[in-house]
């Protein structure tokens, strides 16, 4: 019988394994099946990667910090929260990833984040190991200066365990401008060190230029690579989008920017349709709705007429060329994706992180759509995170056309690693292939110069 230890076992027993070894974390096994089902075929003729390991260590994070958060409120009501940092390789790099902020957030959800992180981060060409962190707490409706006591406690704990050189936290659901801004401001006070600790910083403080654009251009740009790569353009097509975030804004605004109709948006309350298309005007309205207000997408549908809000609904049965889940995970199920590819769809491009469950990218590959996965289509703003870094440590600021230039460059060649693995005899992009073999081999082969660790 095939043990864990035996250098060949086989793709169940490894997915046993770390079934048993994760109990009550199904995205974590989630994310790593999807990873492992490609790697086990790529790594079957490669002794040195069984000999050491690699895939059973990648699956296993470097560590997990869990803390305890506490703060009070406006009521001054005592709080308590919990907060994690999982470090989850630094083979090629320092930690790097987003803090996720909501009440969904467990310890299960960041270690699916901070492996998918460490590929992508792979992918994008620059030195970034893959981590990711958060709390479940949730900063809806609460006041500014709630959210700034949560942050400045958060930090208090989460400094001692980052660093330039070692962990480079940034934003992700829930962590945007403001709370960057408070935690960068609480890391600095405690530390007295102004340094690139963190990311998404407001460009007053050494932020990147095109940061806040990087995730949903750069997941329309990846978009574009893989549709001129099959002959076709964005270009007058019509597109939904899920979410209404930084990533879902940003990838509507590019996506009219290069001529096609954005139909859709959404929030956890529901979706918005708009037949005439999102213009810039509209999209200026969201961002303003989203960051500055706090409001609801539903507001849209009182305040442009002609669109109507889909109470509790997801955009997906809306008919549609090219589609892009930029909200959370698993918001695109099996049945959605046969809805999207009896209407149509020609490409999904994923601007959340594993947004599609492993049964609808079935369906995507099955009908041969074009589908990118979120670590290689949302990899843009990691990458411009990656600049940022470079920025900081060499004390100057780039200016927007370079980083866009940059940024258009990065998602080509994310793309061309992604069509140099997983391109299959019939011509077709497997793109999920692509992209974990490409992210892998870079970490797995850093593992093998550092020997058994
Ligand atoms: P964000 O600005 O906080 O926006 C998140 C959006 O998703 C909001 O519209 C939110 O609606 C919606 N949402 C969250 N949870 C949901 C749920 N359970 N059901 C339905 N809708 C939900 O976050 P973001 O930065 O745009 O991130 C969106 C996705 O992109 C995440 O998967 C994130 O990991 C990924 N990502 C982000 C970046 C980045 O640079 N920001 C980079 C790579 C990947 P509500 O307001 O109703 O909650």
């Amino acid at each position: 019988m095939a043990s864990i230890y035996d250098r060949h076992v086989d793709f169940p027993t490894f997915m046993e394994g770390v079934k048993r070894r994760n109990p009550g974390q199904p995205e974590f096994v989630q994310a790593v099946q999807e990873v492992a089902q490609d790697i086990f075929s790529f790594i079957e003729d490669k002794e040195e990667y069984h000999a050491a390991q690699i895939l059973r260590r990648i699956a296993e994070p470097d560590r997990i910090v869990s803390f305890r958060v506490c703060w009070e409120d406006d009521n001054h009501n005592v709080r308590v929260q919990r907060g994690w940092r999982v470090q989850c390789n630094n083979a090629i790099g320092p930690y790097k990833g987003g803090i996720r902020f909501h009440p969904s957030v467990t310890e299960g959800t960041l270690k699916f984040l901070a492996f998918e992180q460490t590929f992508k981060n792979s992918l994008t060409g620059l030195p970034m190991g893959g981590g990711k962190g958060g709390a479940n707490f949730n900063p809806k409706g609460k006041s500014d200066a709630e959210v700034m006591r949560f942050c400045q406690a958060f930090m208090t704990e989460l400094y001692r365990h980052i660093g330039p050189d070692t962990d480079v936290p940034a934003g992700d659901i829930g962590v945007g401008a403001r709370e960057i801004g408070y935690m960068f401001g609480q890391y600095k006070r405690i530390t007295n060190r102004w340094e690139g600790v963190l990311t998404g910083k407001g460009t007053e403080y050494g932020g990147s230029k095109m940061r806040p654009e990087a995730t949903g251009y750069g997941a329309v740009y990846f978009m574009q690579n893989m549709l001129k790569h099959a002959g076709n353009d964005v270009a007058g097509k019509t597109a939904i989008v899920s979410g209404s975030g930084n990533v879902a804004t940003h990838a509507a605004e590019k996506l009219t920017q290069l001529g096609a109709k954005v139909l859709t948006l959404s929030d956890s309350g529901g979706f918005i349709h708009d037949p005439e298309g999102l213009n810039q005007e509209k999209i200026d309205w969201i961002k303003h709705l989203k960051n500055v207000k706090r409001g609801r997408i539903s507001e849209y549908a009182d305040h442009f007429t002609g669109s109507s809000f889909h109470a509790d609904k997801r955009p997906w049965d809306v008919p549609c060329e090219l589609a892009l889940p930029c909200a959370t995970q698993n918001e695109l199920n099996e049945e959605e994706a046969r809805e999207l590819v009896a209407n149509g769809v020609i490409a999904v491009s994923e601007g959340a992180n594993m947004p599609t469950t492993l049964d609808g990218v079935k369906v995507f590959h099955d009908a041969h759509t074009l589908y990118a996965p979120g670590k290689a289509a949302n990899a843009g703003g990691v990458a411009v995170s990656g600049l940022e870094m470079s920025q900081n440590s060499e004390r100057i600021s780039w200016n927007h056309e370079r980083l866009g230039q940059m940024l258009t460059e990065l998602m080509e060649g994310i793309h061309e690693k992604c069509v140099e693995y997983g391109t299959s005899e019939g011509g077709y992009v497997d793109y999920v292939r692509g992209a974990n073999i490409a992210g892998f081999k870079k970490v797995a082969d850093a593992m093998l110069a550092f020997g058994v660790m």
